[in-house]
């Protein structure tokens, strides 16, 4: 699935999935640089970035993220990008019931072709923009609640929750046993 052999040093891919402009490059960013720019048309490309988290019990987690250049346009593609994947990120924007709609369609694609155990992630992003909000917290609760999913609100604009997402996410992977 992704994971490396030494249990105290996992290594994973991790994809994001989600409508175009729900802000999975910037999530990306903020979490691997602490950065945000509006401005720039951000794509990360066609390869990944990838950033190590340590956890209280000083295990290590190595993301390798692997972000969409727009390919996210093109459903066909999808299985090539999420193959062998151990996470898998589902972002949607919390002012566009849309993209929480597109978002429920990939956590089934997810579930019929992804890895059986990939963990899977729903996340409400923009959530600075609280006063242009169309998807209640409640609805993103329970959706992920259905399928099994952790589930958090962020901005990547305002850095609000995006560590705790990748953190939450390390903290439910499969542990091979040493
Ligand atoms: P992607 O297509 O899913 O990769 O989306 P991008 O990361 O390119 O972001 C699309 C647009 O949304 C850009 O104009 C970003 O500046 C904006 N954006 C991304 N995240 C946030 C956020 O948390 N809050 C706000 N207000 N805007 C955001
Ligand atoms: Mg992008």
């Amino acid at each position: 699935n992704g994971g490396a052999i030494d249990p105290k040093n996992l290594k994973v891919k991790l994809v994001l999935l989600g409508d175009s402009g729900v802000g999975k490059s910037c999530i990306v960013l903020r979490f691997v640089r602490g950065q945000f720019d509006p401005t720039s048309k951000v794509t990360v490309g066609a390869s990944f970035l990838s950033q190590t988290i340590a956890l209280q019990d000083s295990t290590t987690v190595k993301f390798e993220i692997w972000d969409t250049a727009g390919q996210e346009r093109y459903a066909a593609l999808a299985p090539l990008y999420y193959r062998g994947a151990a996470v898998a990120v589902v972002v949607y924007d919390i002012t566009s019931p849309e993209s929480f709609a597109k978002a429920q369609y990939w956590v089934k694609e997810l579930q019929k072709h992804g890895s059986p155990d990939i963990v899977m992630a729903l996340v409400g992003n923009k959530a600075d923009l609280d006063e242009k909000r169309e998807v209640t917290t409640q609805d993103g609760i329970d959706c992920a609640e259905k399928n099994g999913m952790f589930f958090i609100e962020t901005s990547a604009k305002t850095a609000d929750n995006i560590n705790q997402l990748f953190e939450e996410i390390a903290k439910r992977l499969p542990r091979p046993t040493a």
